[in-house]
C-alpha cells in the first residue's frame, strides 16, 4: 500500500475511525505511521511484587496460584479474582466485567501484570491489570502508548498502526544516503517500525535519535528556505553619517553600551551584506534610542525605516518618542495601526508610498498587504519574541534587502537564536542608564490588599503614579475568550480600585478598547491626568512612563518570571525609588519559590534562565507565538547537540541545492513542506 493512501483504507480503520484520526492531523497512511508514541510500557524490567511501587503504573511479574469463579455483584457487574504472587509477597488481581482476561491464565505459570498496585505492605492488589505472557513480552518487550483524542484510545491507535505497518510499503528515505553511515543512524523505515514496536530499549533509543535528528533537520531546512525567500545578496548601500548632532539633541548622553551598539549598526549598514542583528538588552536599558539612531542614519542616506512593535500601545508610544527625537531634524514619523479610520489610513499609506514619511511605526499592520514603501532601507522589530518567524520574514520582504535589527529584552539561548534567526550578529546593552535603582519587589497575599492600597495612596501623595495589573480569570471555553478577562478587569476596576481609592483618578486599559481609546487613556496617564492605571497585560512590554513608581500585579502566579520582569520594568524608569508588589494567594511551594526568586533578582538573564529550567520554552516565548511548527519528538531545549548537528547538515545540503529542487531531494522537500503546512515556499 502506498504511503499517501487515505487512512480509511487501512484494514481495521474504516470511515468512523478515520474521522477521529483526522482530528489528530492524520489523513494518510504515512501520517499514521508518523504519529509517534508518547511513551512506552517497558516489560523488560518488571518489578517483584514486594518491590512494586504503590499507586503508579507499573509492570509486575508474578505466578498465578489460584482462580476464583466469577461473582455477580449487586447492580449486575461481575467480578473475577485471581490469587498470585512470588517469593517476596502475595498479590490479589481483580477484574470487573472481563471474564476473558482470566481465561488464559494457568495456575503455576508466570505472567506480567500492568496496572496500579494499591494497598499496603500486608495486602497488595491490582484492579483490571493488563496481562501479558512471557511469549508476548518476548515478541514485543515495549508497548507504545499514543497521544489520544476523544473517543480514540491509545490501544485503538496501536491496532491501526499495527495493521498499517503490516500493509504499508516501506516509507521512503528523506535523508541523504551518506548521513546514515556517517551518524550511525538506522534508515527511516527501520526507525519508524522501531519507534512503534521496539525490539529492545537499544533499538528504541536508536530510532528516537534518528527521528529527532530528522525532525530538527527538516525544521532547519524549512526555516532557512523561509528566510531566504526573495532576499537579495546586498543590503541597502549606505554611507557613514556623523551622529554628533543627534547625540547633542538628546536630554541625556547615551551610555557606552548604546554608543557601541550604534557603532555596530553603522558598520553593518555601510557594509556589503544586509544587516541581520539582534540587540539584546534588559528591560529599561534604552533599546529605543539605539533604534532611533539607526533610523536617523538611514534617513540621512535617503532611506525609509520601519519599526514593528507587538502591541498598539507600544507602537503609539514609539511613534511619539521617535517624533520627539527626529522631528527636530525634519523627519516625518507615521503611525500605522489596525484600528485606523479608512481615510486616515489611506493618507498614511500614501505618505509611505511617496516617501514623505521617513519612519513608519506600527503593529503587524506594517507588513499587511496594502503597505508599499518608496524605499525601505532599515527595518526594526521590537520585542522580537512576540512575533513569529514568518512575520519577521514578511517585513524584510517589503523591499529588496533592508537592514534588519531585532530587539529583545529576553535573552535567547544560542542554539534557539540560530534556529530562529539564522546567522545573526548580536549587540548587547549590558549597562543601564545611570541613576537606576533596583525596583524593590515584594510578594504578598490578598489579605494585604488594603495595606497595599494604603501604600499606593502614600506614593500618590508624593506625586507619583501607579499601575495595577488586573487579576486573570481561568481561560474558559466560552465563545469569546477575551470576554471573561474584560469582565474581571471591569469588576476589579469598580469594586476594588475605585472602592479603595475613592479620591483618585483611575483609568482602565484593556485589549478590547479601540485603538483611539487606548491611546487616549495612555496619553492621560502619561500626562499625569490619571493617578492609577488599572490594566490587563496589554501594558506588558515597552510602555514608558517614568513618573510611575509602583506596579501591583494581581494573580502573579499566573505569569512566567520573564513576563513579571517585563511588567516590573514599567517602573523604575525615573530617579525615584520604585516598587513592584506581586499579589498571589497561591500557596504552592513552587509558586512561592518563583515569586521569592523574583523579589531578590533584577537580572533579566538569571530570570530567563530560571524560567527555562522550571517551566520550559513554551513560557519562555510568551504566548507560543514563536512561529515554529509543532515538533513531535524533538525538544528544542534539551536536544541542542542534535540541533547543532542538524543545522550544520542543513547548511551542507542547501549549499549544494539551495532551492531543494534536485530529484534526489524530492522526498525531503515534501517532508519540509508537510512540516510547515500553512507556509508557502517560493
Ligand atoms: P527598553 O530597552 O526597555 O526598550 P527604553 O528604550 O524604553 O528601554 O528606555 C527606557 C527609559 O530610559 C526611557 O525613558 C528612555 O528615555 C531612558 N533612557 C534611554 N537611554 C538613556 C540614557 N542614555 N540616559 C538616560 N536615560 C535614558
Ligand atoms: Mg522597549
Amino acid at each position: 500500500m502506498k504511503s499517501d493512501t487515505p487512512v480509511q483504507y487501512v484494514k481495521g480503520v474504516g470511515p468512523k475511525t478515520a474521522e477521529k484520526l483526522e482530528r489528530l492531523g492524520i489523513a494518510t497512511l504515512s501520517d499514521l505511521l508518523q504519529h509517534y508514541p508518547r511513551r512506552y510500557i517497558d516489560y523488560t524490567q518488571p518489578y517483584s511484587v514486594a518491590e512494586a511501587p504503590f499507586d503508579v503504573d507499573a509492570v509486575v511479574k508474578a505466578t498465578v496460584y489460584s482462580k476464583r469463579g466469577a461473582v455477580r455483584l449487586p447492580g449486575g457487574r461481575t467480578m473475577v479474582q485471581v490469587m498470585a504472587g512470588d517469593d517476596s509477597a502475595a498479590l490479589t488481581l481483580t477484574w470487573f466485567n472481563t471474564q476473558f482476561m482470566t481465561d488464559k491464565l494457568l495456575p503455576g505459570q508466570e505472567y506480567y501484570f500492568e496496572g496500579r498496585v494499591r494497598g499496603n505492605i500486608t495486602r497488595r492488589e491490582i484492579t483490571n491489570p493488563i496481562v501479558r505472557t512471557e511469549a508476548e513480552v518476548k515478541r514485543r518487550p515495549m508497548v507504545a502508548v499514543y497521544p489520544q483524542t476523544e473517543g480514540l484510545g491509545s490501544g485503538q491507535i496501536a491496532r491501526c498502526i499495527e495493521s498499517a505497518l503490516a500493509l504499508a510499503d516501506p516509507l521512503p528515505e528523506p535523508l541523504p544516503p551518506d548521513f546514515l553511515p556517517r551518524f550511525r543512524m538506522p534508515d527511516k523505515w527501520t526507525a519508524v517500525r522501531n519507534i512503534h514496536q521496539p525490539s529492545s530499549p537499544q533499538a528504541l533509543a536508536a530510532a528516537r535519535r534518528r527521528l529527532i535528528f530528522e525532525e530538527l533537520f527538516t525544521l532547519q531546512i524549512g526555516l532557512t528556505l523561509l528566510k531566504s525567500r526573495g532576499s537579495v545578496k546586498s543590503g541597502a548601500p549606505m554611507k557613514p553619517v556623523g551622529l554628533t548632532a543627534f547625540w547633542d539633541s538628546l536630554p541625556f548622553s547615551p551610555t557606552n553600551a548604546q554608543r557601541n551598539a550604534v557603532e555596530d549598526i553603522c558598520n553593518d549598514m555601510t557594509g556589503k551584506q544586509p544587516m541581520n542583528r539582534l540587540l539584546q538588552g534588559d528591560v529599561g536599558s534604552g533599546k529605543t534610542l539605539v533604534a532611533a539612531a539607526g533610523i536617523y542614519m538611514a534617513a540621512r542616506n535617503g532611506y525609509q525605516s520601519a519599526l514593528m512593535a507587538p502591541t498598539e500601545i507600544l507602537a503609539t508610544q514609539h511613534a511619539a518618542t521617535l517624533q520627539t527625537m527626529l522631528e527636530p531634524f525634519g523627519l516625518q514619523v507615521a503611525l500605522l495601526t489596525g484600528g485606523m479610520k479608512a481615510a486616515q489610513k489611506r493618507a498614511t499609506l500614501e505618505a509611505i508610498a511617496c516617501g514623505a514619511a521617513h519612519v513608519v511605526v506600527g503593529t503587524h499592520a506594517v507588513i499587511s498587504g496594502g503597505v508599499e514603501f518608496a524605499n525601505l532601507g532599515f527595518a526594526v522589530v521590537d520585542e522580537q519574541h512576540r512575533f513569529g518567524v514568518r512575520q519577521r520574514g514578511l517585513l524584510a520582504s517589503k523591499s529588496e534587502a533592508p537592514h534588519v535589527l531585532v530587539m529583545s529584552a529576553t535573552p535567547i539561548p544560542r542554539t534557539l537564536g540560530l534556529l530562529m534567526y539564522g546567522d545573526l550578529d548580536i549587540s548587547i546593552l549590558n549597562e543601564l542608564p545611570p541613576g537606576r535603582k533596583p525596583v524593590k519587589t515584594y510578594a504578598v497575599t490578598g489579605k494585604k490588599r488594603e495595606d497595599m492600597y494604603h501604600f499606593l495612596e502614600q506614593q500618590m501623595q508624593l506625586g507619583h503614579q501607579a499601575y495595577i495589573v488586573c487579576p486573570l480569570v481561568e481561560e474558559s471555553e466560552s465563545e469569546m475568550p477575551g470576554a471573561d478577562q474584560l469582565q474581571a478587569a471591569t469588576t476589579y476596576f469598580t469594586d476594588v480600585a475605585q472602592a479603595l481609592l475613592p479620591h483618585r483618578r483611575i483609568g482602565l486599559m484593556h485589549g478590547k478598547l479601540k485603538a483611539k481609546e487606548k491611546a487616549e487613556v495612555m496619553q492621560a496617564f502619561k500626562k499625569g491626568e490619571l493617578d492609577v492605571l488599572v490594566s490587563t497585560t496589554v501594558i506588558e512590554v515597552g510602555v514608558d512612563v517614568p513618573n510611575a513608581t509602583v506596579i501591583v500585579i494581581e494573580n502573579a502566579e499566573r505569569y512566567g518570571l520573564s513576563a513579571l520582569h517585563q511588567l516590573r520594568g514599567r517602573v523604575g524608569r525615573g530617579s525615584s525609588e520604585a516598587f513592584c508588589i506581586l499579589v498571589s494567594d497561591h500557596n504552592g511551594e513552587a509558586v512561592r519559590d518563583r515569586l521569592r526568586f523574583l523579589c531578590h533578582t533584577q537580572d533579566g538573564f538569571e530570570i530567563a534562565k530560571y524560567d527555562l529550567e522550571h517551566r520550559g520554552p513554551g513560557d519562555f516565548f510568551g504566548d507560543r507565538q514563536h512561529g515554529l511548527p509543532t515538533l513531535q519528538l524533538a525538544d528544542l531545549m534539551n536536544d541542542t547537540r542534535t540541533l547543532e548537528t542538524a543545522q550544520k547538515c542543513a547548511h551542507e545540503i542547501l549549499e549544494i541545492d539551495p532551492k531543494l529542487a534536485a530529484p534526489e531531494h524530492a522526498v525531503l522537500a515534501a517532508q519540509v513542506q508537510h512540516l510547515f503546512e500553512r507556509t508557502t515556499f517560493n
